[in-house]
C-alpha cells in the first residue's frame, strides 16, 4: 500500500512539531523580554526565558571548556551549556537522533525538502567525490570552532570570555541580527532556503557543525538500525527513505555518522522485522522504544539541571537593564 509522504512519519513529525511550537512559544517570551528592555519596563515582559540560551551553542561550548579547565559551571548561560550536555549525552547514547526528533532545524530541513519532492520530482542529487568534499565542509566548520574554543583558548580565558558583557547578552545580539537582518543576511538566508529545497537536506548534510559533532558521537553509540539478512527482500525501499542516503539495505548494521536514528528506514519496509533498532542488539522488536528513551533522557537531565540550580542565570535583571543601554557597543 501507498503511503501519503506528509504522514508518513507521523510519530516522529509529532513530536519534531511540539519542539518547534516550544522553541516559538521561548522565542516569544524571550521577544516581550527584549520589548521590556527596549521601552525601560513600560511594556512586554521581564522574565527572560532561560531556554533560549539552547540557539547560543558556541557560548556553551566556550561554557565547557571554561567548565572542563576550572570545575565552575557557566552561571552566565546555565541553561546553554546544559541543553548542550543533554544533547551530547542522549547523541552518545541514541545516534544523532536530537537531529531528526528534536532540531527545529532539522524539522525545517525537512519541510523544505519535501516542498522540493512536491515542486522538483527531479530535485538534484549530489553524489560520489563532491558528496563527500560537500560533507567535510561540516567538519572544516566543526574543527574551527572546537579547535578555536578547545586549543587556542586557556580554561581562564574562556572563563573571562563567559563574563564579558558581549555573552551576557549575545542572546539578545542574535535576536536583534534577526529583528534587524541585513541585505546580506536575507541573501544567505534565501540561499539556505533555495538550496535546501533543491537538494535533500542541504544545511544538515553538509553545512551543520552541531550536526557533525552529534555524528560523531552516535558513531560510538550502541544504538544501532539493524538488518535481518534472511528476512530481507532487497526491494531498496529503506535506501530510498534514508535522509542520510545510507545504503541501509547492502548493510547488516548501520554504523554510519550520517545516520540519525530517525527510522524512516524501518518505517519504510514492507517486512516487519527486517530492519529493527537496537541498543546494544537489544529491544529491538520495538521500534518506538529507544526514540521515546531518547527523549526520555534528554527531558531528564534538563529537569536534573534545573533541579540541582543550573538553569537560571545568575545575571540579575538589573545588570541586564544596565548593559543593554551599550548593546550597540558590543
Ligand atoms: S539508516 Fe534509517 S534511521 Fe538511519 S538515517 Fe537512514 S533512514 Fe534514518
Ligand atoms: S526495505 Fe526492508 S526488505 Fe527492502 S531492502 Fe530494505 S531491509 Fe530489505
Amino acid at each position: 500500500m501507498k503511503r501519503c509522504k506528509i504522514l508518513f512519519y507521523v510519530p516522529r513529525n509529532l513530536v519534531q512539531l511540539f519542539f518547534v511550537l516550544l522553541s516559538l512559544y521561548i522565542g516569544w517570551q524571550f521577544y516581550n523580554f527584549y520589548v521590556y528592555l527596549e521601552t525601560a519596563g513600560l511594556s512586554g515582559s521581564p522574565v527572560r526565558p532561560p531556554a533560549v540560551e539552547a540557539f547560543i551553542p558556541l557560548s556553551a561550548l566556550v561554557g565547557l571548556r571554561s567548565w572542563l579547565g576550572t570545575g565552575i559551571f557557566d552561571y552566565v548561560h546555565p541553561a546553554g551549556l546544559t541543553v548542550f550536555l543533554a544533547i551530547l549525552l542522549v547523541s552518545f547514547l541514541f545516534r544523532k537522533s536530537f537531529c531528526s526528533w528534536i532540531c527545529p532545524f532539522g524539522y525545517l530541513q525537512e519541510i523544505l525538502s519535501r516542498t522540493g519532492n512536491i515542486i522538483f520530482p527531479r530535485k538534484i542529487k549530489i553524489a560520489g567525490w563532491p558528496d563527500i568534499l560537500l560533507r567535510s565542509l561540516k567538519y572544516i566548520f566543526l574543527a574551527f570552532f572546537v579547535g578555536s574554543v578547545f586549543f587556542m583558548m586557556s580554561p581562564e580565558a574562556a572563563a573571562s570570555f563567559l563574563n564579558l558583557p558581549y555573552n551576557k547578552l549575545v542572546d539578545l545580539k542574535m535576536l536583534m541580527f534577526f529583528l534587524n537582518i541585513s541585505a546580506t543576511g536575507i541573501a544567505v538566508f534565501g540561499f539556505l532556503i533555495i538550496m535546501s529545497i533543491l537538494v535533500d537536506q542541504f544545511w544538515c548534510r553538509y553545512l551543520c557543525p552541531y550536526g557533525a559533532l552529534l555524528g560523531l558521537l552516535g558513531w560510538l553509540s550502541p544504538a544501532k538500525i539493524i538488518r535481518r539478512e534472511n528476512a530481507c527482500i532487497n526491494c531498496g525501499a529503506c535506501d530510498k527513505a534514508c535522509p542520510g542516503h545510507l545504503k541501509v539495505s547492502a548493510a547488516k548494521n548501520i554504523l554510519s555518522p550520517e545516520c540519525s536514528g530517525c527510522l524512516n528506514c524501518i518505517e519504510a519496509c514492507p517486512v516487519p522485522g527486517a530492519l529493527e533498532y537496537g541498543f546494544f542488539g537489544a529491544f529491538r522488536s520495538k521500534k518506538y522504544l529507544l526514540p521515546a528513551a531518547m527523549l526520555a533522557t534528554f527531558l531528564a537531565a534538563i529537569l536534573f539541571a534545573k533541579a540541582a540550580g543550573y538553569w537560571q542565570s545568575s545575571v540579575t535583571l538589573e545588570e541586564v537593564f544596565g548593559l543593554y543601554q551599550y548593546i550597540n557597543q558590543f
